[in-house]
């Protein structure tokens, strides 16, 4: 009885830390002891455990469309000022823009402090097979959808995004003429949520098992060769999440980032044992709602920020550009170094929220400074484990960024920031078991 009501008084965010450290324990554990493929492999790895995480993956992407375009539309149509909407979206992009670039500026600047690529024998490198066909001029024509619904079908987020603002603006305009379908945005809107909610409950299962998946299939002989890489990538993500953005957080909000990463640590969780951004979409923005951001703000940066801001990616691209250029005798000159700036911020834009994409964005990146694409060849073995940091650092820009921009847009609840005020119904509220 005792033990019960202890447990139910755990929220949910715990639950998912719990989860989170009981499938690491677990994965190392079979690992290391476990020899027995048929158990090992057979029941728990490709069965139960790829049951469990990609089950619960599948439930969050289920979510993203129909959530994203609903809270778009009935976002954007309650800002009435539709002036207000070009100045959000705006000051979101320069924003992003920005941290991606410092993020870029972060990895090279680590990067030629450490090293990681001096000595390394280039000599049998497996070949890379990763080929890129993203291009920037491609990236910005795909925001127009050739045709909406098949956008929506596919998950074209900025597709997704652009269309939504445009449904938004125009039931803004129309008002009155366009009640009912107004009224169908709104409702659709709470079904979704609801449905986020429910789906939420899944959460530290879905995370046991997509940490005890991964750690127990991890191959650590192939880490040890690219430890001084791994601990640049890893440096650079610390800096960005824990330096960079609580330092822009007091610089332009004032606010304490303390608070905000006690809430948000669950969001950082999620996106690193699922290693996308796009499913984490329904999770980031919820916990900024209990923040008091705004969903008029939230509803539009979120989806976009998971599609265009990349800072984690930035910083391992800027880190794998100095390895291999190290590891190659390569000298980049200033120039260089801009071209790579761009280009890795470019690339950021190119790589959508989902596992794995920065390392084919990469080539982008390499071959813009005329690097051998080879050379992601040697990181490619360990990238699975450096994309789960870098997604909760992704994930953490699009929150920073829409912080700034709901406070400069006086769209933040800051008593309910403070704790001061509860909102209406917690998350946690809602999801304690
Ligand atoms: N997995 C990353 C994300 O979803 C993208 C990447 O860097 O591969 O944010």
């Amino acid at each position: 009885m005792e033990i019960t009501a202890k447990l139910k008084k755990i929220s949910l965010g715990n639950w998912m830390l719990i989860g989170m450290i009981l499938g690491f324990i677990v994965g190392l554990i079979l690992n290391f002891y476990v020899k027995n493929p048929f158990i090992k492999d057979t029941i728990l790895v490709n069965n139960l455990f790829y049951l469990g995480g990609t089950g619960f993956i599948k439930l969050m992407k289920m979510l993203v469309v129909p959530l994203v375009f609903f809270s778009i539309v009935v976002g954007v149509a309650s800002i009435s000022d539709i002036k207000k909407i070009g100045a959000i979206g705006g000051r979101a992009i320069v924003i992003y823009l920005i941290t991606t670039a410092l993020a870029v500026i972060v990895a090279l600047l680590i990067a030629s402090a450490i090293q990681p690529g001096v000595g390394l024998n280039m000599a049998g490198i497996a070949k890379a097979n990763v080929t890129s066909n993203v291009t920037v001029t491609d990236t910005i024509l795909n925001m127009i959808p050739d045709n909406p619904f098949s956008s929506l079908a596919n998950g074209d987020m900025l597709a997704v995004i652009i269309f939504g603002v445009l449904v938004g603006i125009i039931l803004a305009t129309l008002r009155e003429e366009t009640n009912v379908v107004n009224d169908f945005f709104t409702q659709g809107n709470r079904i979704m949520m609801e449905m986020t909610r429910i789906v939420m409950k899944f959460a530290p299962i879905g995370i046991f098992c997509l940490m005890a998946k991964t750690f127990a299939s991890l191959g650590f002989e192939g880490l040890i060769p690219l430890a001084k890489y791994i601990g640049c990538v890893l440096i650079g993500l610390a800096v960005q999440a824990f330096v960079v953005y609580p330092s822009l957080m007091v610089l332009f909000t004032r606010l304490n980032p303390i608070r905000f990463f006690k809430k948000f640590f669950s969001v950082m969780f999620f996106a690193f044992s699922s290693s996308t951004s796009n499913a984490t979409i329904p999770l980031n923005l919820e916990k900024l709602s209990e923040l008091g951001v705004s969903r008029e703000i939230s509803s539009f940066t979120i989806p976009l920020g998971a599609t265009i801001n990349m800072d984690g990616t930035a910083i391992m691209q800027g880190c794998a550009v100095m390895f291999a250029a190290q590891a190659y005798g390569i000298d980049l000159g200033m120039t260089a170094l801009l071209t790579v700036i761009f280009t890795a911020v470019m690339a950021s834009i190119g790589t959508a929220g989902v596992p794995s994409v920065g390392l084919i964005t990469l080539n982008m990146v390499f071959s813009s400074v005329g690097l051998p694409v080879d050379a992601i060849g040697i990181i490619m073995g360990i990238d699975h484990v450096l994309d789960m940091f870098r997604t909760a650092v992704n994930v953490t820009g699009d929150a920073i960024c829409t912080l700034i921009v709901s406070f400069k847009n006086k769209a933040i609840d800051l008593d309910m920031f403070n704790g001061k005020k509860t909102p209406k119904e917690t998350w946690d509220d809602i999801t304690r078991f």
